[in-house]
């Protein structure tokens, strides 16, 4: 198992956030979370990174128990986190974009295995970030942290606010990543790419996990999960 979480608590000041959240990742597996607004999917991928002070409970990451550990040391364990909010430097290059990040842990990706991932970052090479599609933005985010050298990444919402043409090409691109061997936990809201991507789907709901289905029982009960996303 790559990623062991069970009965994970977690507060913003007062706010009980999370409730008890329980998922296991294998190595090698994409999982989704799935959940509708506020269902507390960020919150868990935060409280996984360490970004969220006070937590309890158990993450055991790769054998190792994290709950405790300062957040500087987690992604020095080769786990990264790709917010929703695209993290790139909008005046600088693509390149210069790939080449801030440090190697943190053994295995970081070379720009020109990054250029192979991800060809439109290649094409794009020395036009600067700002200047970038959302879609565009969002490979060089991914990117980004490929060169920190992550074996499992944490994705949240990475198809948010993109045409549905975009959305394909990030399809393409979390698939090649798998096909890589990096291990990811997906956030999404749009059930469509989820399920067209996903080896397994969580269902998360007030703070707490609520479902859990193969992509073969996604495909055959979509009901079951709009009914839980209440749409
Ligand atoms: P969304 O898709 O809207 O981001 P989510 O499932 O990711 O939904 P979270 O962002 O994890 O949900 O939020 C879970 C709960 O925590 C929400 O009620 C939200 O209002 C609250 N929350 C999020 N960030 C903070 C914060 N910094 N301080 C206090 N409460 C917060």
């Amino acid at each position: 198992m790559m990623l062991q979480v069970s009965n994970l608590h977690a507060w913003y000041g007062e706010s009980h956030i999370l409730q008890g959240v329980n998922l296991e990742v294998r190595q090698g597996e994409l999982v989704t979370i799935l959940g509708r607004n506020g269902a507390g999917k960020t919150t868990t991928l935060r409280a996984l990174m360490g970004m969220i002070e006070r937590r309890t409970g158990s993450i055991v990451f790769d054998g190792t128990e994290t709950i405790a550990m300062a957040d500087h040391r987690i992604p020095r364990l080769g786990l990264a986190y790709c917010p929703e909010e695209r993290a790139v430097f909008r005046s600088l290059t693509v390149t210069e974009n790939l080449m801030l990040p440090p190697v943190l842990a053994p295995g970081g990706l070379s720009v020109d295995e990054i250029h192979a991932l991800f060809p439109n970052l290649k094409e794009r090479a020395g036009s600067t970030g700002g200047n970038l599609s959302g879609g565009e933005q969002q490979m060089l985010a991914i990117g980004r942290i490929l060169r920190t050298g992550a074996r499992m990444l944490l994705l949240d919402e990475p198809t948010e606010g993109l045409a549905p043409v975009i959305v394909k090409q990030i399809a393409t691109a979390i698939r090649a990543l798998k096909q890589r061997g990096f291990t990811i936990v997906l956030v999404e809201q749009n059930f469509h790419f989820a399920s067209s991507v996903a080896d397994r789907l969580y269902i998360m709901d007030h703070g707490v996990v609520v479902d859990h289905l193969s992509a073969a029982e996604a495909a055959a009960q979509p009901e079951r999960i709009r009914r839980q996303l209440g749409v």
